[in-house]
């Protein structure tokens, strides 16, 4: 098969448009899709700090190297990477990795902010101390919160996340099929300053997973592949089969999702729905309850383990 835009061997297929690219009309659309979202998620940005959340896996490392590429030239644009290490075993360890090297060869910054050191414990030791509880739950609200601590505490005005066009569809399907309108209207991107909370982006939304890997390897960037291991226990796995088959028998399925997702943001955008931002008492970050999600799990595993000393 022929490249639409030149006579070259396309190295991939684009069903949801009907489309073929080689490898380098493929990249440039990467590109542009990016800096399309870039601008519309975050219009009217003279300067200041990024702040780019880098795991380590192909997403992130993606996201960083097109952020980095867009405002390299911009003297007033200043980024910084931000790696939480939640404490896997054989997992994060590995990805480290990369998101060092990748930082080192942009020459970025690179912020890695510990649960050990910042929680005081980690999710393989609540994994193992609440066997009951889906590990996602818990390490994802922590990774959330650590990530705006430090985008915050770096000064940074807005934080780029690595998410694709399949991360932002499942997420979008998720949230209505459990009813939770608090959380489709808090997903990014975010229109609404809200205090405390570091404005969230996701540059990489209308790109799909297998897209954002072949950039990235036909980029030749650092990533790591190694999954991690609580990773089976996770909901998400169910809505990613379903989206999956969705857009195998109707292709452009995610792009809809997403679209139906932005044309209901602002009218969900509502205190009833989003849920007033103050302050946890016991941390004092923002929180929509009366103490913040990251310090009810905290509690929760504390509790577990002081159950388990009297026992
Ligand atoms: S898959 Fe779940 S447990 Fe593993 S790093 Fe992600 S959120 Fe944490
Ligand atoms: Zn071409
Ligand atoms: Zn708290």
């Amino acid at each position: 098969m022929r490249c639409d835009g030149c006579e070259t061997e396309a190295v991939i297929d684009q069903p949801y448009r009907g489309a073929h690219l080689c490898a380098t009309h493929f990249s440039d659309s990467v590109r542009e899709r990016a800096r399309r979202e870039l601008h519309r998620q975050f219009p009217r940005f003279k300067g200041g700090t990024v702040a780019v959340a880098l795991s380590g896996g192909k997403d992130s490392a993606v996201a960083l190297s097109i952020v980095h590429a867009y405002y390299r030239r911009r003297p007033t644009v200043r980024i910084v990477a931000v790696t939480v290490d939640e404490g896997i075993a054989g997992y994060r360890t590995e990805t480290l990795r990369s998101a060092t090297a990748l930082a080192e060869a942009l020459e970025v910054p690179h912020l890695i902010v510990r649960a050990s050191e910042r929680l005081g414990t980690t999710t393989d030791e609540v994994a193992r101390r609440m066997p009951g509880t889906v590990p996602c739950s818990f390490c994802g609200v922590w990774r959330r919160q650590l990530l705006n601590r430090a985008a915050r505490e770096a000064g940074a005005d807005v934080l780029v996340l690595g998410f694709n066009l399949d991360d932002l569809a499942q997420t979008v399907l998720m949230n209505f099929a459990r009813a939770d309108l608090g959380r489709l209207a808090r997903m990014s991107p975010h229109r609404h300053r809200q205090p405390g909370l570091v404005p969230r982006i996701a540059p990489l939304a209308q790109i799909p997973e297998r897209e954002v890997y072949l950039f990235a390897r036909l980029q030749g960037l650092p990533f790591d592949h190694s999954e991690c291991p609580h990773a089976s226990a996770a909901a998400r796995n169910v809505y990613r089969e379903v989206v999956w088959r969705l857009e195998e028998a109707f292709p452009g399925t995610r792009h809809a999702l997403l679209r139906s997702r932005d044309a209901i943001a602002e009218r969900l955008f509502d205190p009833a729905h989003v849920g007033a931002v103050a302050r946890c008492r016991d941390c004092g970050e923002p929180s929509t309850g009366d103490r913040c999600r990251s310090c009810e799990y905290l509690r929760e595993s504390r509790q577990t383990l002081m159950g388990e000393a009297r026992s």
